[in-house]
């Protein structure tokens, strides 16, 4: 099925939704997903497991809540402010889940007295995303708080869901008095004016709201509970008075955005005696599904913070980037972030402002915003990852100096079987535990791949034809001869793996393969053998949702030569085998790579006359391999660059003058 989140982008076509089961091991590559009210790809996999069917438990006792992580704010707060209780911390939509709320460490507009909700939980029930635990096939079920295995309470608060499943969670409440709030709407003449206010005022629930398009009204809205008033005995949240059937003629235009933005100020600042928490907690949620105004082009929301310091100079150059773009966000919102620190490695939340923007999906959105967030993290701020979903790895680091120490701690819990799109795509998770099959893992390309898998933190299963050849204690070695392809597939089958480099090759003496037996061999090493072999690895990646395979054709493969024409002619069949098999996997969302080193200084090509300038050594061919055979995007890479045009003159010189060159 397609499944995307709140903004509607990405999508993903073809996702496999298993609902939660406790002590269920973790599918392979796969992510938990609460209500999908992140924006972006917080919760989205090929395959997701669906957490919304745990709703076990919901009990009070004292103030503390045990819940499970299916349950919604609008399931507690129902149970809870009747009873004279509220969650600290609550998020602007009724309808995020417990797993989702821990996951994104969430914060409401209460942050400057209450925090992060981290700092509100007791303890977490979790269920680690491991494949295969050491003790039991099932999956291992851990609490943890502050006094019990601390460091995965503190990765999964605000770990986005890649520590393992949140099963449920002890929350300590707040007591209530009323549900009804004195509302105060002050306006500003700036943002900084605005900003300064916000930072003042003394509100429980405050947020700053402004209207790009007019730039001339700044609008700070404090709620706080009014006093003397109570909380009516059969208190619920209000039902949206809105649901709309589809997504809908995309409403949110800039032009009706404008005059709509007009309305809703001019509404604001009429005075009000009172509201109801709903208005002050979600006032988006009035209509349920209000994303579909949108239209199914979709947005995009921009969430970023900055310390206080400097934040006037900083929000001008962001803003003015804004203004003097195409870009104009239909919404505007400024929360202020308190002191109180959060208890999570990688929570979003630091003392200062955050503002929240959404932008209409247009052609060319996508590279504006990327350009925003890589500003944004040179300028000390970070932006919140549940509403993310165009972030780089090295933007992300920068703005995060966490991740590196959380990616180090994350294998403690996490085998590599949870991976969401947005921990793959700002490398979090793309090379951690990753397992490579390399076949041919006894030539001197495999060997010095070695080295280069472990530094991207990769395990690694060597299928070598002469596996007492090698010297490697820290991995499975297994025997694989890829002329007996039969052997070959049926050892794999049973193999759990992300990546296959397919590194073996033969290099016979021209003449003796092209007049004996010899070019059997050496055809079935650099082509029927890898068909047979990648042919089986592709229908098991298929299965599993996810895969990456590389195979190392030849620079020369793009066109037979007199020099190696039986040795040619199979590298030109693998590499056209590669292309094809690109085509075919990469709608499931399996990499194809193809690398085209040129002349490389092996045992295999010793004693050929090779220009040192266009030779590489093992190492730097090793090197570029792992590079992309971890991460990115590439499809065909010649490890010497220069490579790349003389190929293309080889390929592209007319036939008649070819055949008259001996190359
Ligand atoms: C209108 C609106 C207003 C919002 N306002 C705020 C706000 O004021 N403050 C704020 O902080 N956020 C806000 N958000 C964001 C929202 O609160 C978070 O994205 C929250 O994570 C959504 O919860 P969910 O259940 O929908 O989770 P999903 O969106 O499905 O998932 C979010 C993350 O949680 C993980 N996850 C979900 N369930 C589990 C589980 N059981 N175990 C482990 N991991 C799990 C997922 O893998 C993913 O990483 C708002 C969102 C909307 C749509």
């Amino acid at each position: 099925m397609k499944v995307s989140n709140w903004n509607g982008r990405p999508v993903v076509e073809n996702a496999t939704l298993t609902p939660f089961e406790r002590g269920r091991a973790t599918p392979p590559n796969s992510c938990p997903r609460g209500n999908g009210r992140s924006y972006g790809d917080a919760s989205l996999q090929h395959s997701i497991i669906d957490c919304t069917g745990n709703k076990e438990t919901l009990e009070l006792d004292g103030d503390i809540l045990s819940v499970s992580a299916g349950f919604t704010v609008t399931d507690i707060l129902n149970f809870c402010i009747p009873k004279g209780f509220i969650l600290p911390v609550i998020p602007g939509t009724q309808h995020a889940t417990v797993g989702g709320m821990i996951a994104a460490d969430v914060h409401g507009k209460n942050h400057e007295s209450n925090g992060a909700l981290g700092s509100w939980i007791q303890s977490i029930e979790i269920q680690l995303g491991l494949r295969e635990p050491q003790s039991t096939k099932e999956g291992e079920i851990i609490t943890c708080s502050t006094t019990e295995n601390e460091d995965l309470f503190r990765m999964t608060i605000g770990g986005l869901g890649l520590t393992g499943i949140i099963i449920s969670a002890k929350f300590k409440l707040n007591p209530l008095e009323t549900t009804t709030f004195e509302q105060h709407v002050s306006k500003f003449p700036s943002l900084e004016a605005m900003i300064e206010a916000l930072d003042k005022s003394s509100a429980t629930h405050k947020t700053g709201w402004f209207d790009f398009f007019q730039m001339d009204q700044f609008l700070l809205l404090e709620n706080s509970p009014k006093e003397g008033t109570n909380i009516p005995s059969n208190f619920q949240l209000r039902k949206a008075k809105i649901k709309l059937p589809f997504k809908s003629f995309p409403f949110v235009q800039p032009a009706l955005m404008k005059i709509y933005n007009k309305r809703y100020a001019r509404n604001l600042l009429k005075p009000k005696k009172e509201v109801r928490i709903d208005d002050v907690l979600f006032p988006l949620d009035s209509i349920s599904n209000w994303n579909y105004l949108y239209g199914s082009r979709g947005f995009y929301q921009l969430q970023f913070s900055f310390p206080k310091d400097g934040i006037d100079e900083k929000m001008k150059a962001v803003t003015l980037k804004i203004l003097e773009s195409k870009f104009i966000p239909v919404l505007a919102v400024v929360k202020k972030h308190g002191a109180l620190k959060s208890v999570g490695v990688l929570s979003f939340v630091q003392p200062g402002f955050s503002f929240a923007f959404d932008f209409v999906y247009k052609k060319g959105l996508t590279d504006f915003l990327r350009e925003l967030n890589q500003e944004i993290a040179e300028m000390g701020g970070r932006v919140y990852l549940v509403k993310d979903a165009l972030l780089k790895g090295a933007a992300f680091e920068k703005m995060y100096p966490e991740a590196k120490d959380f990616k180090e701690r994350l294998s403690n819990y996490n085998d590599g079987s949870m991976q969401s799109l947005l921990s793959n795509r700002i490398n979090l998770t793309t090379s951690m535990n990753q397992r490579f099959l390399i076949i041919g893992a006894n030539s001197d390309i495999a060997q010095a791949c070695i080295p280069h898998f472990e530094k991207g933190g990769a395990q690694l299963i060597l299928g070598a034809h002469k596996p007492n050849e090698i010297q490697n204690e820290s991995h499975e070695i297994i025997e694989i001869d890829v002329t007996k392809p039969e052997d070959a597939i049926q050892k794999i089958e049973s193999l759990q793996f992300d990546g296959v480099l397919y590194a073996a090759g033969s290099l016979p003496k021209n003449e003796e393969a092209l007049f004996g037996a010899i070019a059997d061999h050496t055809m079935a090493v650099n082509y029927t053998g890898a068909v047979r072999i990648l042919g089986a690895i592709s229908k098991k990646f298929i299965d599993q949702k996810k895969g990456t395979i590389v195979g190392i054709s030849s620079a020369g493969a793009v066109r037979g030569k007199t020099s190696n024409i039986v040795y040619g002619s199979a590298k030109g069949g693998f590499d056209h085998f590669l292309a094809g098999l690109r085509q075919y996997l990469h709608p499931k969302g399996i990499r194809v790579v193809t690398i085209r080193p040129g002349f490389v200084a092996t045992k295999m090509t010793e004693g050929l006359d090779l220009s040192p300038k266009l030779t590489a050594t093992p190492d730097q061919v090793a090197e570029t391999i792992v590079k992309h055979a971890l991460r990115g995007n590439r499809n065909i890479v010649y490890t010497k660059p220069i490579w790349r045009p003389i190929s293309w003159i080889i390929r592209n010189v007319p036939e008649p003058i070819f055949k008259r060159k001996q190359l």
